[in-house]
């Protein structure tokens, strides 16, 4: 362990070891296969680094990132370390080269993407150097692209259980920083881990505040956070839509704010450029499509925004988990309406894949639309889904500003009646807006038409406002007391509508609490 602690220290210039690393590096550096659960910027990288110099031969690391592969190598070789990669970036003559380098015993770490490593080639290649130079181990990143199950399933994953087959005595360590009890049996099997010894580290991130509002006018909203409480800051704002972050950078950029746009769409120089300035410059905010972030390694970030609902907890997570990796106070904020809920479950409905993948890609948002609308601590509801239990953290909003409820059973009632009037009476479904027109007895076109005045619903909810529909729709929305169903998302009963509409069980709803009422005050 000597050894390890010297490279940690004249190499990478750390003077201790984190977490679990010390007890990680041991296993794998004597020989041992380990398979690591460790939140985002919580130091996996030096987990499979320090066993590759430590041990005889090189490590082979597997990782999907290919853009990031040559920034990462930069950065070993920065620090003397013998490092390459091999992917579809490079002409014939750097692979033969690279290949030389390998044979010869002359790299201490090589990168290479899944699909790469599962070629008969490859594996090949591989066992030449293992008999002729040696390998130190195998590092499998992002491991969870393994899982089915995951937010990020990659087929070529499923091949890297050769390496089990091909290379009995070569010490393999899988990392990932996604931790379900799914994934984490999936890597296990999938990879062939069986006689790993696992690492779990706690997922729990205090220094990030989790806040999550409802949505009004999101870039108003946003800009408000920013001069309130992340002036000068360095920050990241996720946007779902290339079209929506260019416009939310322009927007920033026209009040005040250096914002730069990073999707997939933009010119690779470019996008190359904003994230390198965002790396070198201080207090850049990169407005990005979740094409941004992924290996970034930037510590001072001091907020991410979501301007629009993530898909999974997963995603949301790791990306959130991009704020403040120097453990210092920082900020993870969403602005989330019913637009949102709408919306996300109609590309799910409307978009292409087996009916496996869409009943998996509901779970996964009904679980992010249960975070949203918790009135309990936000940490403790993340923290479970990761399979981790935990105390109310007194640092998110729920906790500092515990949402006000009232008893909704009788307007989840009306609203429930509505549609199956709608639908009974006159064969038709709709979505929110005419549905809280009828409840408000709200004429319109469309109501005169159908003659929706007859109904014995119409008009049935005069006693909340359209805004407290909107905010209790949401909500039922995310309880599945309501569904939107189909291209236009029209809202139906939800699987759980019977009880209430029946009176046998009551739904407590929470009062929409002010945009940004929960601040923390500066420097605390
Ligand atoms: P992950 O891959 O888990 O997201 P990284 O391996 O990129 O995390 O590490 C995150 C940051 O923490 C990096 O800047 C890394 O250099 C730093 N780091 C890792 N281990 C240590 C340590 N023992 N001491 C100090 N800094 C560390
Ligand atoms: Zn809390």
């Amino acid at each position: 362990m000597t050894e390890a602690l010297a490279a940690l220290q004249h190499v990478f210039g750390y003077d201790a070891f984190r977490g679990d690393q010390a007890a990680i590096i041991q296993q794998v550096a004597s020989g041992g296969d380990a398979v690591v659960l460790m939140p985002t910027g919580g130091g996996k990288s030096l987990c499979y680094q320090i066993p590759a110099l430590v041990r005889e031969g090189t490590g082979i690391v597997v990782s999907p990132l290919i853009a990031l592969m040559a920034d990462q190598v930069a950065a070993l070789e920065a620090v003397g370390i013998q490092a390459a990669f091999l992917n579809s970036t490079l002409d014939l003559e750097q692979v033969r080269k690279v290949e030389q380098d390998l044979l010869a015993g002359e790299l201490d770490l090589l990168y290479m993407a899944p699909e790469r490593l599962v070629l008969p080639r490859t594996v090949q290649l591989l066992q030449r150097a293992e008999a002729q130079s040696g390998l130190a181990l195998f590092a499998i990143d992002e491991a969870h692209c393994v899982s089915q199950w995951g937010h990020d399933f990659r087929p070529d994953y499923l091949g890297l259980s050769v390496l089990a087959e091909a290379f009995p005595r070569v010490p393999r360590i899988a990392l990932t920083a996604t931790a379900t009890r799914e994934t984490h049996r999936d890597i296990t099997e999938r990879l062939q881990l069986g006689r790993a010894r696992h690492f779990v580290s706690s997922f729990d991130r205090p220094g990030i505040q989790y806040r999550i509002e409802p949505k009004d006018r999101a870039r108003d909203q946003l800009l408000r956070l920013i001069r309130a409480e992340h002036e000068g800051d360095a920050g990241i704002v996720y946007c779902m839509s290339r079209r929506g972050v260019e416009e939310t950078a322009r927007w920033l950029v026209d009040h005040g704010v250096a914002a730069l746009p990073y999707h997939a769409g933009l010119d690779a120089r470019v996008r190359q450029e904003h994230q390198e300035r965002f790396l070198r410059e201080d207090g850049l905010v990169v407005v990005a499509t979740i094409a941004f972030g992924m290996g970034i390694d930037k510590p001072d970030v001091r907020f991410v925004a979501h301007l629009d609902l993530p898909k999974s907890i997963e995603g949301y997570y790791q990306e959130t988990g991009r704020a403040g990796r120097d453990g210092l106070p920082s900020t993870a904020w969403m602005a989330y309406g019913l637009g949102d809920v709408v919306n996300q479950r109609r590309f799910i409905d409307a978009g292409e894949g087996s009916e496996q993948h869409k009943r998996s890609a509901r779970a996964h948002l009904d679980a992010m639309l249960a975070l949203c609308e918790t009135v309990t601590c936000r940490r403790v509801q993340l923290l479970r889904y990761f399979g981790q239990d935990s105390q109310p953290c007194g640092n998110c909003d729920t906790c500092l500003n515990p949402p006000e409820t009232w008893d909704a059973s009788v307007a989840a009632q009306k609203l429930l009646s509505a549609l199956i009037r709608l639908d009974r009476e006159r064969g038709q479904k709709f979505g929110s807006g005419h549905v809280i027109d009828v409840l408000l007895g709200r004429e319109s076109d469309r109501s005169r038409q159908s003659r929706h005045e007859e109904l014995s619903v119409w008009g049935i909810g005069t006693e909340l406002s359209e805004r407290e529909w909107r905010t209790a729709l949401r909500q039922l929305l995310a309880r599945g007391i309501v569904e939107a169903e189909g291209e236009y998302g029209v809202l139906v009963p939800g699987p759980l509508a019977g009880p209430v509409l029946r009176g046998e069980q009551t739904v407590e709803l929470a009062v929409d609490r002010r945009p940004a009422k929960t601040q923390r005050p500066r420097g605390a």
